[in-house]
């Protein structure tokens, strides 16, 4: 295959938050499009939104994509962010995805900053020089207050907004005293285009053709005030330089596509002319359907805030003496935020998780973070996102649709033609099956690892405490709890009985007296058994795996069926009548925690 056959796709993220998990499909599935067709996958950090970018949240994106197991071949390498890219640091260089565009452009796009839009002004303001001299874009110096009167104006009168073009720009006639004005550089002013009145057809992988009628499209800025491109000039812009042939989004942008052919159209005339560069191609669009709550909403960030709204009003409901006021000094928010929160004025992130916190309600997992911090396997995410809006459309021996699969079967059959129109519905209740199948299936070995994995990142203080234990203990525990875990955060419950101090070990009064208080068929109480059993661990040098034939030695000599000591034990060990099995419990705990404990709950009976 040819370089200029290749299939390259790009996932173009703008840094301004966490990864979504629209996000995340979008980049599994412009992957495994290039890994189908031997192709390329390139990420570009679109950051020209200067005061809500970070580098944080590229990094945090960049790392996220990296934990899904979706590497790309072209894009800064993981760790670096703009700031890093210019300081002079690392990233990769564009490679053979970028078309070689001659000696104008090929200086910036050395090193990697070619892959932070934010580093690639200089490319896009000569295209815009360009088209500002063929009379194809132009200063325009309306204020704010400007435009919003005429927007009201254009509401009043019941009508779509469209800047009216300016009496003195002629399509195709450089207007050169805006540009004297602009370059002056005294007056605020953006850089809009000349959008000439032609229908524009979008071909479409999933929609078919979707036509946008003349006169739809007014003259939109692509030059911000701050001097930075709009997200509709840069991307068409590096699409083409960075030879993109295949875009693949979410169908929120379907809207902006005639914008980017209309453009596409416009800088291929200045190339046919002779003026600058080489015609621009339009890519193949394939535009993937919305991802929906199974309430019919909208998959959104407000989702979080929808859910710790209700619960606040749910708790307010219930005791009239909290206010948004008390709320607010509870969960250590400012009480101003939380009473617009609750009224609905804003949205806050924070304000949402101080209350979830208070309130000891989980907020619904929106971005891949959420996921991983909630304990998900990666693989688990990638099969039910893929799942999003395609489908293998093929069928298991028993005639059911094949669901599960992993990545390298997705690159293996993904192709646009099985992309749906309708919307997708995002099913928690199914991702978490997938991924409490998935948990099970591993061997204790990849569990423990997984598992360790995310506590040294989400729950360093557990991790630290598990590492006196050994390993041989740790895998019995993971095969113990693997089978309670629908995702690795739920094994902080049953693991909590280890993680607190023997002196604040609660007791359940109900074990208490049903365990070793009554007695038995037998007519001898557990409390009984367990002051026996304590002398026994007492004896011994430590409990180590012996500690199991130890307690059937102990329950023999007694008369009575090693449940009637384990129980008891249990209760005093764990608190409660549930725990992983008992010898393991020992083991873990150690023959010291496992003495002060026994003796704590003989002073409860
Ligand atoms: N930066 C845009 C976004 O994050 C990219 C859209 C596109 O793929 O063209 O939505």
């Amino acid at each position: 295959m040819s370089a200029s056959d290749q299939v390259v796709t790009r996932f173009a993220p703008s840094p301004t938050g966490h990864l979504h998990i629209g996000g995340a499909r979008t980049a599994l599935f412009c992957w495994a499009y290039a890994r189908k067709r031997g192709g390329r996958f390139m990420i570009r950090i679109e950051d020209t939104d200067q005061a809500r970018s970070s580098d944080e949240s590229a990094r945090g994106i960049l790392d996220d994509l990296a934990w899904l197991g979706i590497e790309w071949d072209d894009g800064p390498s993981h760790a670096v962010t703009a700031s890093d890219v210019a300081a002079g640091g690392g990233g990769r260089v564009i490679g053979a995805s970028c078309r070689d565009v001659g000696s104008a452009w090929g200086p910036e796009l050395a090193g990697g900053a070619g892959y932070f839009q934010a580093r690639r002004l200089k490319i896009y303001n000569a295209y815009i020089e360009h088209l500002v001299r063929a009379g194809r874009a132009y200063p325009a110096f309306e204020t704010a207050a400007e435009l919003d009167a005429l927007r009201k104006a254009a509401t009043a009168a019941k009508q779509t907004f469209k800047y009216p073009r300016p009496a003195d720009v002629v399509p195709g006639v450089f207007n050169e005293t805006r540009w004297e004005r602009a370059l002056a550089g005294a007056e605020p002013h953006v850089i809009r285009f000349v959008v000439d009145g032609e229908d524009v057809v979008v071909r479409d992988e999933v929609l078919g053709e979707v036509k946008f009628a003349a006169g739809e499209v007014d003259d939109f800025v692509i030059r911000k005030a701050d001097g930075f491109p709009t997200y509709h000039f840069a991307v068409v812009i590096d699409d083409e330089l960075m030879g993109v042939t295949h875009v693949l989004r979410a169908q929120e942008h379907l809207n902006n596509t005639p914008r980017h052919v209309a453009l596409q159209r416009a800088l291929t005339r200045l190339a046919q002319d002779g003026r600058a560069g080489t015609p621009f191609r339009t890519p193949v669009y394939a535009h993937m359907p919305l991802i929906f709550n199974p309430d019919g909403a909208k998959m959104s960030k407000r989702d979080k805030a929808k859910s710790a709204r209700k619960a606040a009003k749910e708790a307010i409901a219930k005791d009239p003496s909290l206010t948004p006021a008390t709320l607010a000094g509870r969960a250590g928010l400012d009480a101003g935020l939380v009473a617009g929160f609750l009224a609905s004025e804003n949205d806050s992130l924070e304000v949402a998780a101080g209350l979830a916190r208070l309130l000891g309600v989980s907020l619904p997992e929106i971005d891949v973070w959420d996921f991983r911090k909630s304990g998900y396997l990666p693989e688990a995410i990638t099969n039910f996102i893929a799942l999003l809006g395609w489908s293998p459309g093929m069928k298991e021996s028993d005639g059911r649709d094949v669901e599960k699969f992993d990545t390298a079967f997705l690159a293996q059959h993904f192709d646009l033609s099985r992309i749906g129109r309708t919307n997708a519905r995002f099913d928690r209740v199914k991702l978490l099956s997938f991924n409490a199948d998935l948990l099970q299936s591993l061997s204790d070995e990849r569990f423990l690892a997984a598992w360790s994995a995310w506590l040294a990142a989400f729950e360093p203080a557990v991790h630290a405490r598990l590492a006196s234990v050994g390993r041989a203990e740790l895998l019995l525990l993971a095969a113990a709890i693997k089978q309670r875990c629908k995702v690795l955060r739920d094994s902080l419950g049953h693991i909590a009985m280890f993680l607190c101090a023997d002196a604040d070990l609660a007791y359940d009064r109900k074990a208490i007296e049903k365990f070793l208080l009554k007695a038995g068929e037998d007519g001898q109480r557990g409390v009984d058994h367990l002051r026996a059993v304590r002398e026994v661990i007492a004896g011994l040098g430590a409990i180590d795996s012996g500690i199991g034939g130890e307690l059937e030695r102990a329950a023999a000599g007694r008369g009575v069926a090693m449940g009637a000591i384990a129980q008891p034990l249990r209760v005093a060990v764990s608190g409660g009548g549930v725990s992983p099995p008992i010898d393991l419990t020992l083991r873990i705990l150690g023959k010291a925690s496992t003495l002060a404990r026994i003796d704590r709950c003989l002073g409860q009976c």
